[in-house]
């Protein structure tokens, strides 16, 4: 049979674990899973994008058909030139499908062969978002739940060492 990869695009700054909950959903269903990082030159963002690439890769690592990669432009041209099939994208609440329905309806307009498939959280994520989770480290709260513990010491370190 066919082997299917899945793209898995994001921002990713930092990689929280509702991401990683929707990585590893997807790893479980499509034989092969690219967690890729969005370059956005318009985006000012907290991390470089090697430093998210790394700790994605950190976190993922326990999960063999899980690989980590970054791109720039058009997301179905990246997926094209993957040979991936899939855009995988996770879904929080209602506020995220707004926002996600447009996106997968521009993207079949673009590309009509890549189907995009929406893997929905778990409860206990579902008010996390790297927003957030740069905001509560900023003002001292705690983020130690809801990141993996590579986030946490990065976030840490820059904290201590701007
Ligand atoms: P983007 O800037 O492309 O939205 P993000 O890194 O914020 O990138 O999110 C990437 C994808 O992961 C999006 O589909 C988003 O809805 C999803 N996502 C983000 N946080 C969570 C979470 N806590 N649980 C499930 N999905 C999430």
């Amino acid at each position: 049979m066919m082997k299917v990869t899945a793209v898995y695009p994001g921002s990713f700054d930092p990689i929280t674990n509702g991401h990683i909950y929707i990585a590893e959903r997807a790893a479980a269903v499509f034989d092969e899973v690219i967690v890729s990082v969005l370059v956005n030159e318009r985006k000012t963002s907290a991390f470089t994008v090697e430093e998210r690439c790394v700790m994605a890769r950190e976190s993922l690592g326990h999960v063999k058909n899980i690989t980590v990669d970054s791109f720039n432009g058009l997301l179905v041209d990246y997926v094209r030139q993957k040979n991936a099939g899939v855009i995988v994208r996770g879904l929080r609440a209602m506020s995220d499908f707004e926002y996600e329905f447009q996106m997968a309806l521009m993207n079949r307009q673009l590309a009509p062969e890549i189907e995009t498939f929406f893997i929905v959280t778990d409860p206990k994520y579902s008010y996390v978002s790297s927003s957030s989770v740069r905001e509560i480290f900023h003002f001292g709260g705690t983020v130690r739940d809801v990141v993996p513990q590579g986030v946490y010491e990065k976030l840490s370190n820059r904290c201590c060492n701007p």
